[in-house]
């Protein structure tokens, strides 16, 4: 070291006391500044001969001077004693306060001086900053410790440097025991699984890592949190980890619903056999449920993704350019902010009819896309267009059938006329609404106390209706009508709530009914004056040809001598030709007689007039070796004559068509039935091909000549006359060659 000496001591002295960051000054008893360095200029901005006006005490801060004043007391007391004075405010020459780190010392026992030594520099920047630290401690205390959110930090020795309320709290929870700063975090009751993790988390931490953990705990209640352990750096070191753990339940439970209603909506959408879909501005698909990815694959042949454009660009032949305008015109409609819904139809892939909603999406009134919704409406509009075929055909047929029908609501108090109810009472179809009265209106004034009167009766019967009566149509021409009116109930079946009917348009029927009527009583009217000729013809015709036999007769007996043998043969055939008119004026006249001449009902014993007819056609029977078989016949409640009759041309005719060389069966047969007695002749001779069924009982009708069968060809006509005239019917079954049987009824 270099010798210093006494005049190089002086210039150091001097040169610390002018560059030193200390002021020293020396100061009388009361403060004033005696003598000071210059460096009073750096800590209070005067120069040292300025401070030769100050006192300590006035340029201290008012809340400072008590302090100060009491350091100077004990100062005055200690003579030769430095005591350091508290950091404490001095006014700088600016006017700004400063911090000033300051010693005195009573130097009055050095004669020389007699004062007070005072050090004194200025700390404002490292008060400042130490204030500025202090409060942002205490402010991150505040911060950490209040706030749910768990906050800790630990050394490398898992020993616990800082930790927040929270943190404790939880610790406590968990272990029941209380943590402190300095403690290991893995105090006792530390759960040993979480132990091995988290100090394995830890170490990798130690490492530099920063270390993200989620943690779900079902106790006390379901919740999860996250934990972030970030390494503290030292110069590069790691010398901790702060740690820090979030309660993210709330946000957890938000995505669990998010989750559930995502799924849900998916789950919805996807439940329903209906399209759904949504696009954004720029027509790509935000979402489409399975049917509609479905359908869009059999229109564009390929899946359609997320985030795709819903027209590609490769469109199939098979879809018009004009369906891609209409859907893209319908999205921008939709897009501009209106809701709507179209029924379109399309021939591919299939024929259907779609009904498609378009709905804006909107998210804080602005339009960011289109949701749209389809249904299938194929089935609907198929019933749709069949309910219109039905109906048209339904119109038609009653137009064809002139049947309308009408419906009257007792509500409104009208009814609904169909179109062929309309055209019946001549109404324009358009006018189809009518009420009670107006329908009156039209009743042709002769009917309407029929009318009313089944009206009333049917407003107490609250049964069916029918009617049959005119109309007076407003062009004055006449109807016939025939209505049915049947009451309808409501679900209870007991309260009326409406009518409902039909209405026939039957003056066609009406009018062919008169004719036929006119027409049946002509030909009545024409029977009776033909069987009126026929009879007095046949009758007058007797007397006659009873002369022109009786003389053919007298010429035979009396000229026989002078008659050659063609003389001879045609006075026989003359004879024969009367005999055969004889034969015919009787059957003609038995023919016209049925019906004329009545007679009692009698009980009349069938099994008699068998045995009757027995005896009559006994030579026959003779002849031919025929068997009359019958047994037990009934007793029936007729008249007997014409029954005879007819039983007795039927077995005659029975004999005389027997077959060639077999005798004569006969049987006669009879059926009980509810309300008539079926009898039956049957035989087993020639019979009659089925195509001369009808023909055999029209009159004259014979199958065989003369020399075959003699015969008039009137006994069977006059049997059916005389059967029906009993209010019966006759029919036969037959096969040539085996026989026939004849049937007829006769009523009980
Ligand atoms: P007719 O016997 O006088 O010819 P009918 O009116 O009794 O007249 O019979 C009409 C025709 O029906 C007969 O000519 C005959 O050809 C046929 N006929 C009637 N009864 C029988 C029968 N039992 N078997 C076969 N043919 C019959």
């Amino acid at each position: 070291m270099k010798k210093v000496d006494d005049e190089n001591h002086e210039k150091f002295y001097r040169a610390i006391s002018k560059h030193s960051m200390d002021a020293i000054a020396i100061l009388t008893l009361e403060g004033d500044f005696l003598h000071v360095t210059p460096a009073i200029d750096m800590v209070l901005g005067y120069t040292p001969a300025e401070a030769h006006n100050l006192n300590v005490f006035s340029l201290t801060h008012q809340e400072d001077i008590k302090y100060l004043t009491g350091i100077w007391e004990k100062m005055l007391r200690e003579q030769g004693m430095a005591i350091p004075v508290q950091t404490f405010r001095m006014k700088h020459k600016d006017g700004t306060w400063r911090w000033i780190a300051s010693s005195v010392k009573n130097i009055l026992d050095d004669p020389e001086v007699y004062g007070i030594l005072y050090t004194f520099k200025d700390i404002t920047v490292s008060v400042v900053e130490a204030k500025r630290q202090s409060i942002d401690k205490s402010n991150l205390e505040a911060l950490i410790n209040n706030t749910s959110e768990i906050m800790w930090s630990v050394d490398r020795d898992y020993n616990l440097i800082t930790a927040n309320k929270a943190f404790v709290e939880v610790i406590e929870m968990i272990t029941g025991n209380t943590v402190s700063k300095g403690d290991t975090i893995f105090i006792e009751g530390f759960p040993k699984e979480d132990y091995i993790k988290n100090k394995q988390i830890l170490d990798s931490v130690f490492e530099g890592k920063v270390f993200t953990e989620a943690m779900y705990t079902d106790k006390p209640t379901e919740g999860w949190s996250e934990i972030k352990y970030y390494p503290i750096w030292d110069n590069q070191v790691v010398i901790g980890a702060a740690c820090h753990s979030k309660n993210i339940t709330s946000i957890k439970l938000a995505e669990r619903k998010n989750q559930f209603d995502k799924n849900n909506i998916e789950a919805l959408i996807n439940s329903t056999g209906d399209m759904m879909w949504s696009l954004d501005r720029e027509l790509n698909l935000i979402v489409g449920n399975q049917p509609f990815i479905d359908m869009l694959r059999k229109f564009i042949g390929k899946d359609l993704i997320q985030g795709e454009k819903i027209f590609i660009k490769e469109v199939p032949p098979e879809i018009s350019q004009e369906l891609v305008y209409k859907f893209e015109g319908n999205y921008q409609r939709a897009l501009a902010g209106e809701g709507f819904s179209v029924v379109e139809h399309f021939e591919f892939p299939q024929e259907m009819w779609l009904q498609i909603s378009y709905h804006p999406i909107k998210l804080d009134d602005v339009i960011i896309g289109v949701a749209c919704h389809s249904q299938d409406k194929t089935k609907d509009v198929r019933a749709e267009q069949k309910r219109i075929r039905n109906e048209e055909r339904l119109k038609e047929s009653q137009a064809l059938a002139k049947l309308g029908h009408w419906e009257l609501n007792f509500e409104t108090g009208v009814a609904l006329w169909s179109d062929e109810a309309c055209r019946i009472y001549g109404l324009p179809i358009e006018n189809n609404l009518h009420t009670f009265e107006n329908w009156l209106s039209f009743i042709y004034s002769d009917d309407m106390e029929v009318v009313m009167s089944a009206i009333e009766a049917v407003q107490i019967s609250k049964g069916d209706l029918e009617l049959n009566h005119r109309i007076l149509l407003h062009d004055g021409s006449i109807k016939h009508i025939a209505s049915k009116t049947i009451f309808e109930y409501d679900e209870t079946g007991k309260i009326p709530v409406g009518l409902y009917g039909v209405v026939f348009d039957i003056t066609a029927k009406k009018d062919a009914e008169i004719k036929l009527k006119q027409k049946a009583m002509e030909l009545v009217q024409s029977n009776a004056e033909l069987e009126q000729f026929a009879y007095a013809v046949t009758h007058d015709l007797q007397e006659p040809l009873r002369m022109v036999t009786s003389f053919l007769g007298q010429l035979e007996k009396k000229y026989d001598s002078l008659l050659d043998d063609k003389g001879k043969q045609y006075i026989h055939f003359a004879v024969d030709g009367a005999k055969r008119m004889r034969q015919i004026i009787i059957d003609m006249l038995e023919y016209s007689k049925v019906g004329k001449i009545s007679e009692e009902c009698l009980d009349v014993d069938l099994n008699e007039v068998i045995n009757g007819i027995n005896i009559l056609l006994s030579n026959q029977i003779n002849d031919k070796k025929a068997i009359i078989q019958y047994e037990n016949l009934p007793i029936v409640r007729s008249n007997k004559t014409p029954i005879q009759q007819v039983f007795q041309n039927l077995i005659a005719n029975g004999l005389k068509y027997s077959a060639e060389g077999v005798n004569p069966h006969i049987k006669i047969d009879a059926i009980e039935e509810l309300d008539h007695w079926t009898l039956s002749v049957s035989d087993n001779g020639i019979g009659i091909n089925e195509e001369y069924f009808e023909k055999i009982f029209v009159i004259f009708q014979r199958l065989h000549t003369r020399d075959e069968y003699a015969g008039t060809g009137i006994g069977l006509a006059t049997t059916k006359k005389i059967v029906e005239h009993l209010g019966g019917r006759i029919w036969l079954q037959s096969e040539e060659g085996k026989g026939s049987v004849f049937y007829f009824t006769l009523p009980k």
